[in-house]
């Protein structure tokens, strides 16, 4: 089953496809987390990509659609995926479209200044990717994963100016994706307006939807 998270930064998609991989048994795909590895090892493409990621900005579609054309077509996506971060534009939803077919779409629905606080208390461990959150989602031990036990970070793009600039990159080329599925039929959405909504209890209403979509489809 191919899924796609959207919603804006910050709204949960890496924590939440996160625990939705162990379930379902698909790969998650993360474009930041890929975006952030070419970067971390200085590669040419890390390079190009740096600019515009320490901006809010988004890279070329041109770009990011080569990247993520190659991992799809590896053997573990044939049985599907959950796709976080991409597809984030309409140019970039056509390629998707081309390379493999969507069967769900959960849009996360998630207010600004939810947004703006969650973001500002984001911590993440470089090494393993793990997520957490100063406020909501605290590690055992202060700024230490629990998963590696390496020291956690706050992402070079999540300070405030930069998450002003995302939500608006957000807001201009990603929102149009919402209509653009809706007309497909593969949109569902999911609410959260509670900053202190554990991620369990968004995971189990995104679970339920695919369940929905899962025996909707075996009659
Ligand atoms: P966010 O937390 O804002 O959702 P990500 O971790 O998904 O951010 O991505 C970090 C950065 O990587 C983005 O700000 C952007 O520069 C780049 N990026 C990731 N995915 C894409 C994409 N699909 N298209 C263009 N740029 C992308």
């Amino acid at each position: 089953m191919r899924i796609v998270l959207l919603g804006p930064p910050g709204a949960g998609k890496g924590t939440y496809a996160s625990r939705l991989t162990i379930v379902l048994g698909v790969p998650h795909i993360s474009s930041g987390d890929m975006i952030r590895e070419e970067i971390k090892a200085e590669t040419e493409l890390g390079k190009i990509m740096k600019e515009y990621s320490d901006k809010g900005k988004l890279g070329p579609d041109e770009i990011i659609i080569r990247i993520l054309e190659k991992r799809l077509r590896k053997p573990d996506c044939e049985k599907g995926c959950i796709l976080d971060g991409f597809p984030r534009t309409i140019k970039q939803a056509d390629a998707l479209d081309e390379i493999s077919k969507v069967d769900l779409v959960i849009n996360l629905n998630v207010p600004d200044n939810i947004i703006i606080q969650r973001l500002s208390s984001r911590l993440v461990c470089k090494k393993c990717g793990a997520i957490f959150n100063k406020l909501t989602l605290k590690p055992r031990k202060d700024s230490i994963c629990d998963e590696c036990g390496s020291k956690l970070h706050q992402r070079r793009d999540d300070k405030p100016r930069v998450i002003k600039e995302r939500l608006n990159v957000y807001q201009k080329k990603t929102e149009p994706l919402i209509e653009y599925y809706k007309k497909k039929n593969l949109l569902k959405s999911v609410h959260c307006d509670d900053l202190m909504t554990p991620p369990e209890v968004i995971v189990e209403k995104i679970k339920l939807i695919i369940n929905g979509f899962q025996n909707a489809n075996r009659s």
